[in-house]
């Protein structure tokens, strides 16, 4: 895009040139309170002047950590309970998937068609998407590709298989919703073959698509679930998070996952700020109807073919590459920034911070529409 930010507050971003343009990415779904929040900023100087790393994750008692992870959980239902801090999104499914085989030590693993689970060489052999990990084979074996919504295929997990890896609301693959009872079922098959079922909320966790987890609106609970972007709160952070008896195995032999800065004081501090704000703003209640303008002002333009997502992970769909393309040129000399999606070429992003304001969806609305006459 080659544009040079100077400055973001909110859902703007102001570059060096001075213009003003209005964030619909969040990072990719990671500000979900804004950029630079002062509650958040505050958080990160007064961790910062207090201590930064101190020791490899997991030596010594840091209360950044103890805080955060005593937050999260209790969100979270009982069998979720004990968190295992990492950098990222795919340090989080390098972690559940090593302790997905550790735990049943069985090898064999299992994704789905489109699914984008990290750029590292594990979670890249669970990415759905063939052409993307060409060029790096091999990677890992024994990895099976199954259909998203496909109910028929899940007897193809067995009781050969470690674990499922899911994203409840698929993101790269361009906002694809769980049909029916796609996740209860996947639950149950996981349950009858005693294969652990991974849930991947990097993206639609922290409140991104209307509650807290995606998890909560499909009525199943996974045995892992992996968190990143936007629970560092703008900073680097990531999680695995599993029962106590699960995560114990780790431990057996010790040091199952190592990692230096996983889990850092800083970005701990200020993942617990951003979830203060999101109660202190009551922002989720909010982001429903937020989504609702937004999905009505698009569907409105005969160009917009559909509109996809929960909350405010929304997919726009042109049904053509090229004139996202041409539309993503457009809105950026219109001061928005959107974005496209790794493996739908022919949808739009919107995914602004979850705390946009209905004058300001207004004024995102005329811009997005004016992009489209254009
Ligand atoms: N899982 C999902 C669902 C993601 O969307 C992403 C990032 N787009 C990742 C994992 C990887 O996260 P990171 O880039 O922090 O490694």
């Amino acid at each position: 895009m080659g544009l040079e930010v100077a400055r973001a507050e909110g859902i703007y971003l102001y570059a060096a040139d001075g213009q003003r343009y209005i964030d619909l990415v969040s990072g990719v779904s990671v500000s979900n309170v804004g950029h630079s929040h002062p509650k958040v900023v505050a958080a990160v100087q007064r961790q910062a002047a207090q201590y930064m790393h101190l020791m490899v994750y997991g030596e010594y008692v840091q209360s950044p950590q103890v805080l955060l992870a005593q937050k999260l959980c209790a969100l979270l239902p009982q069998s979720l309970s004990s968190v295992y801090f990492v950098n990222s999104g795919s340090e989080a499914s390098e972690g559940a998937m090593k302790l997905a085989k550790r735990y049943t030590r069985r090898s064999e693993m299992v994704c789905f068609r489109n699914a984008y689970h990290g750029s590292t060489q594990g979670a890249l052999s669970m990415a759905g998407n063939d052409a993307f990990k060409q060029t790096f084979l091999p990677l890992l074996p024994d990895v099976r590709v199954l259909d998203f919504n496909s109910e028929e295929q899940l007897p193809q997990i067995t009781e050969r298989t470690a674990c499922v890896i899911v994203e409840p609301i698929q993101g790269e693959a361009g906002v694809v919703a769980p049909q029916r009872n796609f996740l209860q079922q996947l639950r149950s098959r996981c349950t009858a073959v005693g294969a652990l079922l991974i849930f991947d909320e990097v993206q639609t966790g922290m409140g991104r698509t209307a509650t807290m987890f995606a998890f909560e609106r499909y009525g199943a609970t996974p045995d892992i679930l992996t968190l990143g972007k936007a629970f560092g709160g703008g900073m680097p952070l990531g999680a695995f998070v599993a029962s106590g008896a699960l995560m114990s195995s780790l431990a057996n032999p010790a040091l199952g996952h190592i990692t230096t800065f996983g889990g850092h004081p800083v970005s701990c501090a200020a993942g617990l700020a951003a979830m203060e704000v999101m109660e202190e703003e009551k922002l989720l209640p909010e982001v429903e109807r937020k989504k609702q303008l937004l999905a009505k002002a698009m569907l409105a333009h005969p160009a917009v073919k559909e509109v996809r997502g929960e909350g405010l992970l929304l997919a726009v769909e042109l049904g053509d590459a090229q004139r996202v393309q041409r539309f993503f040129r457009k809105s950026l000399q219109h001061g928005l920034a959107i974005d496209c999606f790794l493996f739908c070429s022919t949808a739009f992003r919107i995914a602004p911070p979850l705390n946009i304001t209905d004058e300001q969806i207004g004024e995102v609305c005329n811009l997005l529409y004016k992009c489209l006459e254009e």
